[in-house]
């Protein structure tokens, strides 16, 4: 311990003790610290950091750092394929999903039996292979099933003599194919949903056919990428949007004695449209706020007058009844058809 090499008084060092315990190349290194007066109890620090506080990341380091004999065991797949999924374009819980399954990862049953946690390895849906990660994926009859009923133009994806890298590769480079750019997202959420319906069915006992498995993970890569594509626009519309015009998105008080009810509706295609709404009074105190779902809109405008009226209503029940539209809304809706951002009413 550092404590044992000081003096009696902990003001400095022993230089007797220093001088028989470190290496002799190391003891005028040792003496020229200086010792803090205020110093209390040693203390265990990891050398690999600046602050010698441990971190994932510099254990990391020194486990693919350390003498070739001790190296750790790098994780299944081929890095380079791995070092992808996170440049892929889909939800981050998709990349997180992908890099586990290229890491042999995901609980399936055979990954289980490895690491001695359970000893079923047979596969949940057709219940004769064992439930390997390829075998669940694209092997499986269920697997093969949903795959050529998406009608995804990959024979290799049900093609047994590929590997599973290789199939995960495809599904990649679709991603970013412009080839299949209205296909891209579709196979990722295939995988994701197989996955899900798998669990389902392994801890719920219930069973998801391969048509409801190709409807969710359809609908659920069109509601990603009419996400995708109403951010891209917002970007737009905010780039192009001149700095004292943005600078009017900052919350304004409304006039004294007044309250002001922000409000937002949310539009998506073919799908219900939601509003929400807060309140607060002249010195932006929150006095209320509020959510619904409306009617399904054909267009953002649609949106946002539902969202206006639901919030005038509200406003109304809470005994407010003299209201005056900011008309902020509306106008960045003409200008920009699709900017849903903050509007407001000013209300007594
Ligand atoms: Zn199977």
């Amino acid at each position: 311990m550092v404590s044992d090499l000081l003096n009696t008084r902990k003001t400095g060092w022993d230089t007797n003790r220093v001088n028989a315990w470190i290496h002799h190349e190391d003891v005028d290194k040792v003496l020229s610290i200086k010792i803090c007066p205020g110093a209390e109890k040693d203390l265990l620090g990891w050398h690999y950091t600046k602050e010698g506080i441990y971190t994932v990341k510099s254990a990391y380091w020194l486990a693919t750092h350390l003498p070739s004999e001790q190296q750790i065991r790098s994780t299944p797949g081929a890095n380079d394929l791995k070092a992808q999924v996170w440049r892929i374009n889909t939800a981050p819980k998709l990349k997180h999903f992908l890099w586990k399954l290229l890491s042999g990862a995901l609980a399936t049953k055979a990954n289980l039996v490895y690491r001695h946690m359970s000893n079923q390895p047979l596969c949940c849906y057709c219940c004769s292979n064992v439930e390997t990660t390829c075998h669940l994926f694209f092997d499986c009859v269920m697997a093969q099933a949903v795959w050529r009923g998406s009608g995804f133009p990959l024979a290799s994806l049900t093609d047994p003599n590929i590997s599973l890298e290789e199939k995960i590769k495809a599904i990649m480079t679709c991603n970013t194919s412009t080839r299949f750019s209205h296909l891209r997202h579709f196979p990722l959420w295939i995988l994701w949903r197989l996955w899900i319906s798998r669990n389902i069915l392994c801890f719920q006992r219930r069973s998801t056919s391969w048509r409801k498995i190709i409807r969710q993970a359809r609908d659920d890569a069109q509601e990603w990428q009419d996400q995708e594509r109403h951010t891209e626009d917002m970007r737009g519309s905010r780039a192009h949007t001149p700095s004292e015009t943005r600078s009017e998105s900052r919350w304004e008080p409304p006039n004294q004695h007044w309250i002001k009810c922000n409000y937002d509706g949310t539009y998506s295609n073919g799908r219900i449209s939601q509003a929400g709404w807060v309140i607060r009074n002249d010195r932006g105190t929150y006095l209320g706020a509020g959510q619904a779902k409306g009617n399904q809109t054909r267009n953002v405008v649609e949106s946002e007058f539902q969202a206006l009226i639901m919030a005038m209503q509200h406003c109304w029940i809470k005994g407010y009844n003299r209201q005056e539209n900011g008309g902020q809304g509306l106008q960045r809706v003409n200008s920009h058809g699709v900017d849903v951002g903050t509007t407001s009413l000013q209300i007594f």
